[in-house]
């Protein structure tokens, strides 16, 4: 990106982009991405908005933590499970990737007090997050001490037990589109009436495509998350290393294949991906499967995906849903029961939402995984 002036700073993100494109041609996919969320004057995460923030019924979209404390609940309650089957290390640090409104480690932390109190005792907190808003949430939210870090380069070494949920979909992605026999980069570039379109690149000579996405066809779009993948990389090379486990949670395929899954996503309502940016979510599908392999390239082992409808129950959805409702009023209860089928219901986040584990080297398998890993 060219270095600008403070006046080019100030302008809308949308004038900065078009004024980048007219200077230096049409940008990558990623770059459009990376732009769009993480500007940080005017990206949808890394910049300061005003407002009641991305997350929750007053913003653009709801997360599981969102929906039900079950989630968050469970999700603590796989840490400490997982922090003993890695021999109870001490300290341990407890890490989340982008923890939104900070709810999933409150609750998380709140269901574990009581029955893992040596989880707690050894237990130090560090949240990667870029939003400032947020970060003021987290810190409202989770009420004890924490460390905040731009990165995950930046967390400090050691044993480590990290959750993530939607954090892998908002880092960009490359996008290659097949045409007339070859893969070329997919670029967004301004059209005649000067608004932003997509076009096609140049050709990408031999690019790295997972199983399942060797056989295109005319205009087929295949995405290459190097963001994300790098992510996994680095936190399962510190596992394999430092010991511990991760949990990554996101929507997304069971396997690797071909489509554009980049999705616009503002007020609760789907939205044109190059329209408004910044203003405007961005998420694209997560290819759990690749991420496994990713993992296991670092050097760590690597459990599923797992269909979340699948997940939560064998983490105990059921029973901790049974527990709460003892004390619930009638509405509670009815509340209850509908955030807790939002959450493993078909056609709602339990099929499209998985969940994918990374351990240490000998780490036996974390809870709600099964022993086997996935071919392919
Ligand atoms: N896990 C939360 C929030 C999901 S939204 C939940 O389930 O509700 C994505 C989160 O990741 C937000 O907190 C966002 O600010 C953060 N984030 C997005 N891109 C990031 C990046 N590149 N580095 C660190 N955090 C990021």
């Amino acid at each position: 990106m060219s270095a600008g002036t403070a006046r080019d700073d100030d302008a809308a993100l949308a004038d900065r982009l078009a004024a980048r494109i007219r200077a230096h041609g049409p940008v990558g996919v990623d770059a459009w991405m990376a732009a769009c969320l993480g500007d940080p004057r005017h990206g949808y995460y890394a910049g300061a908005r005003k407002g009641a923030g991305p997350i929750g019924a007053a913003g653009d979209f709801v997360t599981a933590p969102e929906v039900s404390q079950v989630f968050g609940e469970l999700l603590g309650a796989w840490a400490a499970a997982t922090w003993e089957l890695a021999g109870s290390p001490s300290p341990v640090r407890l890490v989340e990737l982008g923890p939104g409104r900070g709810t999933l480690m409150a609750d998380a932390l709140r269901a574990t007090a009581r029955p893992a109190p040596g989880f707690h005792r050894a237990l130090d907190l560090h949240l990667v997050e870029v939003n400032p808003a947020l970060r003021a949430a987290q810190a409202r939210a989770i009420g004890r001490q924490a460390t905040w870090h731009a990165s995950i380069d930046d967390l400090p070494a050691g044993p480590a037990i990290v959750l993530a949920n939607e954090f892998l979909d908002a880092l960009p992605v490359r996008q290659l589109v097949f045409r007339a026999g070859a893969w070329r980069e997919r670029m967004v570039d301004l059209d005649a009436a000067g608004r932003f379109a997509f076009r096609d690149g140049q050709v990408v000579e031999a690019p790295a495509l997972e199983p399942g996405q060797e056989h295109a066809r005319e205009g087929d779009v295949v995405e290459m998350p190097e963001a994300a993948r790098a992510a996994v990389a680095a936190i399962a090379g510190r596992i394999a290393r430092e010991g511990g486990a991760a949990l990554f949670v996101d929507y997304g395929p069971m396997a690797s294949g071909i489509g554009d899954t980049l999705q616009g996503m503002r007020r609760h309502a789907l939205a044109d991906p190059l329209e408004r940016p910044g203003e405007t979510d961005l998420t694209v599908h997560v290819d759990l499967a690749a991420m496994a392999r990713a993992a296991r390239r670092a050097g760590a082992q690597a459990w599923g995906p797992v269909p979340q409808g699948v997940f939560l129950p064998r983490l105990g959805l059921h029973a901790r849903a049974a527990a709460l409702a003892r004390g619930a009023t009638p509405a509670q209860r009815e509340a209850l029961r509908i955030a807790c089928a939002r959450l493993i219901g078909d056609a709602e986040m339990g099929s499209l939402f998985k969940a994918m584990a990374v351990g240490a080297p000998g780490l036996p398998v974390p809870p709600g995984f099964d022993a086997t890993p996935p071919s392919g």
